[in-house]
């Protein structure tokens, strides 16, 4: 049977009560519930006493060893930069975290492998993607420099990096999403954009009075 998972956060709010004990759950402390919203208890009064939390960040780890343990509990913190929850690790019964290095001992060879391969997949897809992408900003722009359309695109899957895995045709890449990108660029390295700032001009002003610079660009590249 799959193991049951509860998450726990080490919360941010600052009337939670434990509806076991009642005692009041202080700020940063864990509250075992299905979210803030939710009735939970305090850590003494859940099933986790003993459990042992296992940080994030081996896939295989965090998987096996929830398989082995009778209950997983999922640890969030509240990030205020970024304004969310993040996962912490979970917490696991020891046995179970022991069980899940010997399987990870075991098989870590072909693990490394099928993740090598993976790797290979990946970074051949993102060119794949770049060279797609550059195809549909030469299609929408056709008086754009020589090679320019590489340039852009390379940029653009930086800034987006999150895409990573998507493979796209040329004709997918919506107008819309072309012309953002070939306008970052325009903006950068065909306008004085870059040079205005530092001299108490705010980010808004300066965008404002390169843009008939940047449309002008922008119609010669397209017809
Ligand atoms: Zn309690």
């Amino acid at each position: 049977m799959a193991t049951t998972s509860q998450n726990i956060f080490l919360t941010k709010k600052e009337k939670l009560r434990c509806i076991q004990c009642g005692k009041r759950i202080l700020v940063g402390k864990s509250f075992v519930a299905e979210s803030e919203k939710h009735k939970g208890t305090c850590f003494s009064c859940s099933p986790f006493g003993g459990y042992v939390l296992l940080p994030p960040g081996d896939a295989a780890m965090t998987r096996r060893s929830k398989k082995h343990s009778t209950l997983c509990g999922v640890v969030w913190a509240w990030n205020q930069r970024r304004k969310r929850y993040e996962r912490q690790g979970q917490l696991v019964e020891e046995i179970a975290i022991e069980k899940a290095k010997i399987e990870c001992e075991k098989d870590q060879g072909i693990r490394a492998e099928k993740n090598r391969k993976a790797a290979i997949v990946r970074e051949q897809q993102d060119k794949e993607y770049i060279i797609n992408f550059a195809i549909a900003i030469r299609r929408r722009y056709p008086n754009c420099p020589v090679k320019r359309e590489f340039d852009i695109a390379k940029h653009a899957c930086e800034k987006y990096s999150g895409r990573v895995g998507r493979t796209a045709n040329a004709k997918e890449f919506d107008d819309k999403m072309i012309d953002l990108a070939v306008e970052a660029h325009i903006r950068h390295a065909e306008t004085n954009y870059d040079d205005q700032f530092g001299k108490g001009k705010r980010k808004k002003e300066i965008r404002k009075e390169v843009r008939s610079d940047i449309n002008q660009v922008l119609k010669h590249w397209k017809k």
